[in-house]
């Protein structure tokens, strides 16, 4: 182990110094080491890195007249008012009053009795959080606080103090001194240094062991606001190398993988000259570009990894369907995966029709594909006789044996993560080949970040829309206007157009919790009454209803009649986000469309002008719009384009939510921030170019250093 217990054991290595347990640590027991390791704090160095999410500022005390909304601050008052009640969940009101003789709520939803049996009038109290404005006035959700004895002069706090990410069983006293211990075990600082004289000389950094404990304990002189906005040089250090282990992780993953055999594809491509030739539409120059750079990969005997982004509505699926066509010609099998059940019908529906005709199997596999059914396409996957399989995840599940896997197509790469992606390659591995994989994305990423997120793949854009399309005039209305709304569904199914109403969240106390079943329940609940009040409104039209909760047999038949052309007016939540393609369909109204992001709400109006007509798309609000929303709403109606929009989200709201959370690990930084840093990531890409040439040894240890076992999951 690491420590020194036997005088003639040679001195421990820099790796071992770091790689020593947790339990070596004083009043580290079995049951402690145990949480700690639920959430991969096994090392030394996993406490050395586990940092603080955010700092507080505890140094000054805030008037509570002076709160600005948004900004956290310090308080300290008196308990005027305690409100215990139940609004969907249990609630506590602690009303309190500082000197200034203004007043502020602090609100908890998650608390004990005990807890709330301390809240008694006139106790002293110190709190600290963000204050929002709510109902009456400024409340904070939340607080940490901890109550003043009368003699209690109340000392500041003569720096920030570091706010570690929760762990289950672990307070924050003994979180703070395990780091404190850890600490001291930290070796010197040329020992812990893993970037080479010449990379850290340039970068004008300080040493990581400088880095690591200032950020951990930030000394009293330290520029409060440098600190806390993420820019002090210590904490830009920790951000570079924890980007370049990431990136160095994506781009070893390349490697190995490229390693790897894969079958050449190498026939005239006479299939897919076919299918072309038999579309009602020739493929636009960009469609054409990619699929070409798509058959080029494929030709090389070694593993393709490609991802194509196209704006909703660009085309993607006839791409994917060209790229099968030359596997299929080939002998080989092809795979083609879609994150709902919904979409990837419409792929088969598609598939079918494409391939069919050619005299080309298509097997179908999704998880409502049971008992023999289940039985019979297992097996015509397995013989080979289903050439092209498409279904949803099932295709991942044990069980499913490919003939010969040549082709694995991922669409909507984002609402996958990335070991799954890698799990249906090993789907195909045979001897050392792996399949050509092709993986397709309506998320426009801005480039910066797709250098990031997407470091173990080649990049294509589809950047140009089919012809033909008129773009979709957008609209905002309060839902004060909603009489006019449906005024406009009347006329629209009167000249034989279709419509999509979707409706989102309704209730504002569920839409403070994560989304999960409880928000599918609720939103398909508002789905089901607002289905039942545009029938009566709408009399005479063919009303349908779609929402997550209905079977899947449901769901296809109520998309097969609107397809068809016999509803005419389709209420949904948002399971129509991915994939649904009606080009009848011209008018999209999206109710409280202010709870919506950016990118859901471009996928959603992606739904509408895929025809000739002219379409458009009405967001219905709730008024008063927040700052935030009103920007949404503005960009929403600005622009059409999905970089653009993709761009300003990022602004907006950061990677984190742009890329999803269980996007490549990249949401798993603990300090680096895409947007704050992107101007660090020329010089990470240079780095890790250069450590994979010269030491790649080194560049193992800083993944292995930052990433640790979640790395393991990567390892091609
Ligand atoms: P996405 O990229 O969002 O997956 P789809 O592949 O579903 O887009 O295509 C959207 C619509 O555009 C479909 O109705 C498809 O038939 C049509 N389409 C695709 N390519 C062309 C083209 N080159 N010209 C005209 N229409 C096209
Ligand atoms: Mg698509």
């Amino acid at each position: 182990m690491g420590r020194r217990a036997n005088p003639g054991a040679p001195a421990p290595t820099l790796a071992a110094g770091g790689e020593a347990s947790v339990r070596d640590l004083p009043g580290v027991g079995p049951a402690l080491a145990e949480k700690l390791a639920a959430r991969g704090l096994i090392r030394l160095q996993d406490l050395w890195l586990h940092l603080p999410t955010r700092y507080e500022d505890r140094t000054t005390l805030t008037p509570i007249r002076d709160l600005v909304p948004g900004q956290p601050a310090q308080v300290e008052g008196r308990v005027e008012a305690v409100e215990r009640g139940f609004r969907y969940r249990p609630l506590l009101r602690v009303t309190i009053a500082d000197d200034s003789r203004a007043t502020l709520a602090l609100r908890f939803f998650h608390f004990n009795s005990a807890q709330a049996a301390q809240f008694i009038p006139g106790r002293r109290l110190r709190c600290y959080g963000d204050a929002r404005p709510s109902g009456h006035g400024l409340e904070i959700v939340h607080p940490s606080y901890r109550f003043l004895a009368e003699s209690d002069e109340g000392a500041m706090r003569d720096s920030l103090d570091p706010v570690y990410p929760l762990i289950e069983g672990i307070g924050p006293q003994t979180m703070s001194r395990l780091i404190a211990e850890a600490l001291k075990r930290l070796p010197p600082a040329e020992e812990l240094e893993l970037l080479p004289g010449a990379v850290t000389r340039a970068l004008d950094m300080p040493t990581l062991k400088e880095a690591l404990q200032v950020a951990h304990r930030p000394p009293p002189d330290t520029d409060v606001l440098l600190f806390s906005s993420g820019r002090h040089p210590a904490l830009q250090r920790l951000a570079f190398e924890e980007m370049l282990a990431h990136h160095l992780s994506l781009r070893r993953q390349r490697i190995a993988l490229r390693a790897h055999g894969a079958s050449a594809i190498k026939g005239r491509g006479a299939l897919a000259d076919s299918l072309r030739k038999g579309l009602p539409y020739s493929l636009t120059g960009a469609q054409r570009r990619v699929y070409d750079e798509v058959a080029a990969d494929m030709r090389k005997p070694e593993p393709m990894l490609r991802l194509v982004q196209g704006d909703v509505g660009s085309g993607k699926t006839v791409v994917a369907a060209l790229a099968a066509l030359r596997a299929v010609e080939a002998g080989k099998q092809v795979a083609l995966m879609a994150p709902t059940e919904l979409l990837a019908e419409q792929h088969l529906i598609n598939f079918r029709s494409w391939l069919e005709p050619l005299g080309i199997q298509v097997a179908w596999l999704a998880g409502k594909v049971t008992g023999k059914a289940r039985t019979a396409a297992l097996a015509r996957i397995a013989s080979g006789e289903g050439q092209v399989v498409v279904g949803t995840h099932a295709l991942m599940q044990e069980g499913v044996v490919f003939k010969d896997l040549a082709l694995a197509i991922v669409d909507e790469q984002h609402r996958f993560g990335v070991h799954q992606r890698l799990s249906l390659r090993d789907k195909g591995l045979d001897g050392s080949r792996v399949p050509h994989q092709l993986v397709m994305t309506a998320t426009p990423i801005p480039r910066t970040l797709a250098m990031s997120a997407y470091a173990d793949l080649d990049v294509s854009v589809i950047d140009e829309m089919p012809p033909g399309r008129t773009p979709v005039t957008t609209v905002a209305l309060p839902g004060t206007r909603r009489d006019e709304v449906v005024e406009r569904i009347r006329v629209a199914c009167a000249e034989g157009r279709q419509v999509y109403w979707v409706c989102t969240l309704i209730d504002e106390a569920d839409a403070e919790d994560k989304p999960g079943p409880g928000v599918l329940r609720i939103d398909a609940q508002a789905a089901q009454s607002t289905f039942e009040a545009l029938t009566l409104a709408l009399p005479g039209l063919r009303v349908g209803l779609l929402h997550g909760r209905m079977k899947p047999a449901e769901k296809q038949s109520v998309m097969a009649q609107f397809k068809a052309g016999e509803l005419q007016l389709l209420v949904a939540t948002t399971v129509i986000e991915v994939g649904v393609d009606v080009p009848n369909a011209s008018l999209m109204v999206i109710e409280n469309a202010e709870r919506l992001g950016l990118a859901q709400l471009h996928q959603l109006r992606g739904r509408v002008g895929r025809g000739a007509q002219a379409s458009s798309c009405v967001l219905m609000y709730k008024p008063p719009l927040s700052q935030m929303a009103r920007q949404r709403l503005e960009v929403m109606r600005q622009t059409t384009d999905g970089f653009v929009i993709a761009e300003k989200d990022l602004e907006l709201r950061g990677p984190g939510e742009l890329l999803g959370t269980r996007q490549t690990g990249l949401a798993g930084f603990r300090i680096a921030d895409l947007v704050r840093d992107a101007h660090l990531l020329p010089t990470v890409h240079r780095t890790a170019d250069g450590l994979l040439a010269e030491s790649p040894a080194l560049a193992e240890r800083i993944v292995q250093r930052w990433i640790g076992s979640a790395a393991r999951f990567a390892g091609a």
